[in-house]
């Protein structure tokens, strides 16, 4: 992935952007497996039971959002998105992203250079033996992806996101 460790300076840049704290599980899950404790959904104000998310989302969008997977590169129709509008949350409907801040990233994952004000929450992620920051959606908690420090000026910043995490309302 990246070519030194992004964490700590990462963390240090979105502090205020509501880090959350750091956990650093002493085993880690196997991919694409359950479960975030409880207390990772807390805090949010959209809060709704395991069997209610599945309920409500499609197997892919609850694989993602809810069990911290990652679609296949290049699988969403979000990549090619090129019109004005907003991006929110396909869990609960939060604005999340502009379309004024996505750019090509060539990764196969949708990505954008900045957030909405209050869009988004982060907080470090230490699985699959990597240190990265986590995105997840401010309202519900759900998972969207990671932010790195390799995207375009003027933030600096490259917001990968799960297309299916993502529901996009054209202006
Ligand atoms: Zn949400």
């Amino acid at each position: 992935m990246l070519e030194k460790n992004p964490f700590s300076t990462l963390a240090a840049l979105l502090t205020g952007r509501s880090l959350r704290s750091v956990s650093q599980p002493s085993i880690l899950p196997p991919s694409g497996s359950p479960a975030q404790p409880a207390s990772e959904t807390d805090g949010f104000a959209v809060r709704m039971s395991d069997v209610d998310w599945r309920r409500r989302l499609t197997p892919d969008a609850y694989r993602v959002l809810r069990r911290h997977g990652t679609e296949q590169a290049g699988s969403s129709a979000l990549n090619r998105e090129k019109r004005s509008g907003q991006y929110a949350c396909a869990g609960c409907g939060h604005l999340l992203f502009d379309a004024r801040d996505k750019f090509d990233s060539r990764t196969g994952w949708p990505s954008f250079r900045d957030a909405l004000p209050g869009g988004v929450g982060t907080k470090g992620d230490r699985s699959h033996f990597m240190n990265r920051v986590e995105v997840h959606c401010g309202r519900c908690g759900g998972h969207l992806g990671h932010v790195f420090e390799d995207g375009p000026q003027p933030t600096g910043l490259r917001y990968c996101t799960n297309g299916v995490s993502l529901a996009f309302q054209p202006d």
